[in-house]
């Protein structure tokens, strides 16, 4: 299946095409949720607002690991991908506070991502479409959507609307392991998520900061959501809650000239 999915790419924890879902799980994605999931979610998401921060990023680390497992495929250590991506990225494994780690996936996606847990996975299409000041520009508007908190924002709605995590959200006990099936869900319900238009552009802000800050190229910024818009034609479904990926690229064409 085709799984070009342009700029969202670059904003999504979250674009998956459809379809992608595992056979027999079954979990009210954000989209569309079902009367009885609708329920049960409504009654979990309390629960899940009690969640603690190291409990959402254990869930996310967790989830990223049964994604690896039975999913997507790592760039082994000594692919081109994963060097290249070391070179670029070796530096900023603690940047901004945070602790980050970063992996390519072996897939025809042009895609980025980024979760709770500090996981930045970033797709090996992408990598040959975007030079290296393009892709560490992607890079930092990834980091941007864990430092500014979105990613955790998404894994709580997913948490709240797959069930996951009852027993441990309720007995406030970090839960030991999740199961396949919750993974799953949860997995899908992320995958199948968008962030909304601000903090879109509040991760833009944020790659451009970044590339402000580390003496990159400010100009990629612009030039690598070019080559996202080009490749998108503009109209994907899954772009809606998206700003137009040009008018991104405009807007840091304009920023990157201020001082
Ligand atoms: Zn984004």
């Amino acid at each position: 299946m085709n799984r070009v999915i342009g700029i969202i790419g670059i904003c999504s924890l979250l674009t998956a095409c459809g379809g992608q879902g595992l056979p027999g799980v079954h979990v009210g994605s954000i989209g569309g949720i079902d009367v009885d999931g609708a329920i049960g979610a409504a009654s979990e998401l309390g629960k899940a607002a009690t969640l603690t921060d190291e409990e959402v990023k254990e869930s996310s680390r967790q989830m990223r690991l049964f994604e690896e497992q039975s999913q997507e495929t790592v760039a082994p250590a000594s692919s081109k991908y994963a060097k290249r991506l070391a070179r670029l990225t070796d530096q900023y494994r603690n940047y901004d506070g945070l602790d980050i780690n970063f992996k390519a996936y072996v897939s025809d996606s042009v895609n980025a991502n980024a979760t709770a847990d500090g996981s930045v996975r970033v797709y090996t299409a992408l990598m040959e479409l975007l030079n290296d000041e393009e892709l560490l520009f992607v890079i930092g508007h990834e980091i941007g959507h864990i430092k500014n908190g979105h990613a955790a924002k998404e894994m709580r709605t997913a948490l709240a609307l797959s069930g996951a995590r009852k027993g441990a959200a309720a007995s406030g006990t970090i839960a030991g392991n999740l199961v396949s099936s919750e993974l799953g869900g949860l997995l899908e319900s992320v995958l199948n998520a968008q962030y909304s238009q601000s903090q879109e552009t509040e991760s833009d802000d944020y790659g451009l900061q970044f590339m402000r800050k580390t003496g990159g190229n400010l100009k990629a910024a612009e030039s690598a959501l070019r080559k996202l818009a080009q490749l998108s034609g503009g109209e994907h479904s899954m772009l809606s809650s998206h700003p137009e990926p040009d008018q991104r690229a405009d807007r840091m064409g304009q920023l990157a000239k201020q001082e």
